[in-house]
């Protein structure tokens, strides 16, 4: 019995992203050889977590408010949209610190393969900012690969009608890399030199 609950949280670890039955094995080991200091304090905090955070109702950004430190700060650019695929791509800009406009996680890109389609993506939620606030860019930052590319001219068709600038990062972003593992410097040039898609 002990050991089928031991396997269960095992098998759970296991399907996260970047992890394996094995790694997820040493990981509970590892809890588990000292529950105090790291094990305990573990569950606190992702209990916390799981309980106070959570999606900004403007951008889809992750926050303990319903809307985000982002969406609320009034230092920012108000009329600068950045369309990014996850959370982990807009902390990686906000890290190289030339952006200072608001965000929109979009949550993925269209892929055939694993049927996303436009419905799955928070491409209306944008439609809907675009109508309420007036906005002068509509940056697309999103992967270099091929479904990003494909995602990022959808988009761009579907805001022609709102006639706004849309431009997407330029160069820098290497061809089927993806936002999050890039260095600061090379996110810095990729949104420095963006260029004009529509
Ligand atoms: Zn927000």
């Amino acid at each position: 019995m002990s050991e089928q609950i031991l396997e269960q949280l095992i098998k759970k670890i296991s399907k996260l992203p970047g992890l394996g039955p094995r790694s997820s094995r040493r990981a509970v080991l590892h809890l588990l050889k000292d529950r105090e200091k790291l094990f305990l304090p573990l569950i606190q905090d992702m209990t916390e977590v799981a309980d106070k955070i959570k999606k900004c109702i403007e951008c889809g950004n992750l926050d303990q408010k319903d809307i985000c430190e982002i969406c609320s700060n009034s230092s920012r650019n108000n009329s600068l949209v950045c369309v990014v695929e996850t959370v982990a791509d807009l902390w990686a800009l906000e890290r190289s610190n030339v952006y200072n406009g608001k965000y929109h996680i979009l949550g993925g890109v269209l892929s055939a393969i694993d049927g996303i389609n436009p419905e799955q993506l928070n491409i209306a939620s944008l439609e809907r900012r675009l109508e309420v606030q007036k906005y002068t860019e509509v940056i697309i930052a999103i992967s270099a690969t091929l479904d990003g590319q494909t995602t990022a001219h959808y988009i761009a068709e579907r805001l022609e009608k709102f006639n706004i600038k849309v431009t997407r990062l330029a160069h820098g972003v290497p061809i089927g890399g993806e936002l999050d593992f890039l260095d600061d410097g090379t996110i810095a040039q990729a949104l420095k030199a963006r260029n004009i898609l529509q």
